[in-house]
């Protein structure tokens, strides 16, 4: 029987698993939409391809397999970019399928025509154009293999508009698939042990926990060390919940102190990049020895010498180490070096439990996150973007579960939060359902954040993903100005963080068909998060929570700098 190009793609995407593709269609990916859609896979068409190469890289990463991103050529590409870079820098398998124009116009200034292969090159693991409908299911196959494999990260396949239209027999055609998951290797025994007699020699030892621990799914194995060894833990953010936020262990509210304490760190799948201050002092002690765990031998010693180096899976390292570590070598209670960080945690907790409360009028962060986070059940998706929003969020919304919190990210890039709360919400509908019945995801917004993809509250409804969005609203980025002063102001001096004031992002989700609140009060909002928490089973809703727009006044990046320099 005759087939096509499309088909050949929709059936070898099917034959890898995919379930879910998110994307825009256009000429010359209507067909392969359609045909993707013939194969029981569900197709979710974005705003913007931005959100929907966002969403494919959350579901990369929420999945273990390649989130599948599916734009027409040219801008469509372009578009999408930004998902692909996210990817590379967050380590998230994505496949970025791209349509492109006929070869035989290629460089006659056909329509949408841009070299997207050499612009992909550069920022994917693997990319290439099918030369016939022949290897079209072993390119796919090859793109799969490459993210997943190793350190995951983005891949790309151009289809130009005469492969997909292209038509040949389907006796002629083998539809590869599915890519086995990865191997997983164990580190040389010698460092493993190496490793084992650091950490239990050591006064004051820390774990930090990356989201290479979450993606590995390695949350079994740290448990079961952590809780075998009483070594105090500290996440990164995206690392929250692979060991549950209310551990005992937890030192997270003391997290200076233990990083410049610490004496020997065991780096589980995070890079000492910018989020933990490169390694370096004065956030790290000068003399720390580090142990780093990493599947990526590259990484290896990357910005700080490693004291032992141990390549390869997360997962089976952390149960590598654990065999050569005595039970409860480090006894917390007693020890009078460990003893002063749970001390700091303490009194941190209370200073910040002072600021929930405070009640002060507008709101400030603190008092609005108060008021959600009495009523947020346990075990929420938490998407989480904007400065000063996604900062103060971070240290006062717990993670208990591993992978539930999705933010901007190594990139810090922000407009991922629909992109990233769709997938999400489509992971735990369609995926993990059983495990996790009727799971919410909660987006907390910073407004400027929320702009940058606002329309997907549509694609949302849409695509039956309900979502709950809190937008903390202060009328800009970092800060803005309250009515008054706006009205004031002339044009010409209005500051470049100033958004405009008092903006009704809610009546965005009601133009929809959502839900929307608009509240100024600790009681108006708690009420809205009660009504909100009920609707979002079944509809998006946002309560648009109006806060200081003063916000945090001093923009504080002293943490960014290193030293200055003089040019
Ligand atoms: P964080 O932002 O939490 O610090 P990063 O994204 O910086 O985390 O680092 C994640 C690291 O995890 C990357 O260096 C990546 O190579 C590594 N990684 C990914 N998967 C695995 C795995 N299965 N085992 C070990 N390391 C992994
Ligand atoms: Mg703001």
């Amino acid at each position: 029987m005759l087939t096509n190009g499309s088909k050949v793609i929709a059936k070898s995407l099917k034959a890898q698993g995919v379930t879910v593709v998110f994307g825009i269609v256009g000429i010359p990916v209507v067909e392969v939409a359609e045909a993707i859609i013939a194969e029981g896979i569900k197709f979710i068409g974005f705003r913007n391809e931005q959100s929907a190469s966002y969403a494919a890289g959350a579901h990369g990463y929420l999945t273990g397999r390649p989130g599948v991103c599916l734009v027409v050529s040219g801008p469509g590409v372009v578009h999408a970019l930004p998902g692909v870079v996210n990817a590379t820098a967050n380590c998230w398998p994505l496949l970025l399928l791209g349509g492109s124009s006929d070869t035989y116009q290629q460089g006659m200034g056909a329509f949408q025509e841009m070299d997207q292969l050499a612009l992909l090159k550069q920022h994917t693991k693997y990319s290439a154009r099918p030369a016939s409908l022949l290897q079209i299911s072993n390119v796919i196959d090859s793109a799969v293999r490459y993210s997943i494999y190793g350190r995951p990260g983005p891949v790309y396949i151009d289809l130009p508009a005469d492969l997909i239209q292209a038509e040949t027999d389907d006796q002629k055609l083998t539809i590869k698939g599915p890519v086995p998951n990865p191997a997983k290797s164990l580190a040389d025994l010698g460092a493993v042990e190496r490793a084992a007699l650091l950490l239990t020699q050591a006064k004051m030892p820390l774990v930090i926990i990356g989201k290479g621990a979450a993606y590995a799914r390695a949350e079994h194995a740290i448990r079961e060390f952590i809780d075998h060894s009483n070594i105090p833990f500290l996440p990164t953010p995206m690392g929250k919940g692979v060991v549950p936020d209310s551990h005992p262990l937890c030192v997270s509210a003391a997290r200076s102190k233990a990083l410049s304490d610490a004496d020997v760190v065991l780096l589980l799948g995070a890079r000492l990049n910018w989020i933990l201050h490169f390694g370096q002092p004065p956030k790290f002690s000068e003399s720390v020895k580090i142990i780093q765990v990493d599947i990526h031998p590259e990484e290896h010693h990357a910005n700080r010498r490693a004291e032992v180096s141990l390549v390869g899976n997360v997962d089976l390292i952390v149960g590598q180490i654990k065999e050569h570590i005595p039970a409860n070598c480090h006894n917390v209670r007693d020890s009078p070096y460990l003893g002063p960080w749970f001390e700091k945690v303490k009194a941190n907790v209370a200073a910040t439990e002072k600021k929930l409360k405070d009640d002060t009028y507008p709101m400030s962060y603190h008092r609005a996150f108060w008021e959600i986070k009495k009523r947020l059940p346990e075990n929420v998706i938490f998407v989480s973007e904007g400065a000063n929003t996604m900062d103060i969020a971070r240290s006062i919304f717990d993670v208990q579960e591993p992978r539930c919190r999705l933010d901007a990210g190594t990139l810090a890039t922000m407009g991922v939060g629909l992109g990233f709360a769709i997938a999400g919400k489509r992971v735990f509908l369609i995926v993990a359902k059983v495990c996790y019945p009727n799971k919410h995801v909660v987006a907390i917004e910073g407004d400027s954040a929320f702009g940058f993809s606002a329309m997907e509250l549509e694609t949302a409804i849409r695509a039956n993903t309900p979502i709950l969005i809190i937008i903390i609203n202060n009328n800009g980025i970092y800060h803005g100005l309250d009515v008054a002063t706006y009205k004031s102001t002339p044009d010409n001096s209005l500051p470049s963080t100033a958004l405009l004031p008092d903006v009704r992002y809610d009546a965005i989700a009601e133009a929809v068909g959502g839900s929307g609140y608009f509240v100024r009060t600790p009681d108006e909002l708690g009420q809205a998060v009660e009504e909100g928490l009920r609707e979002s089973h079944n509809t998006c809703v946002v309560i648009n929570v109006m806060i200081q727009p003063g916000g945090r006044k001093k923009l504080d990046f002293a943490w960014l700098q290193t030293t200055k320099t003089k040019l």
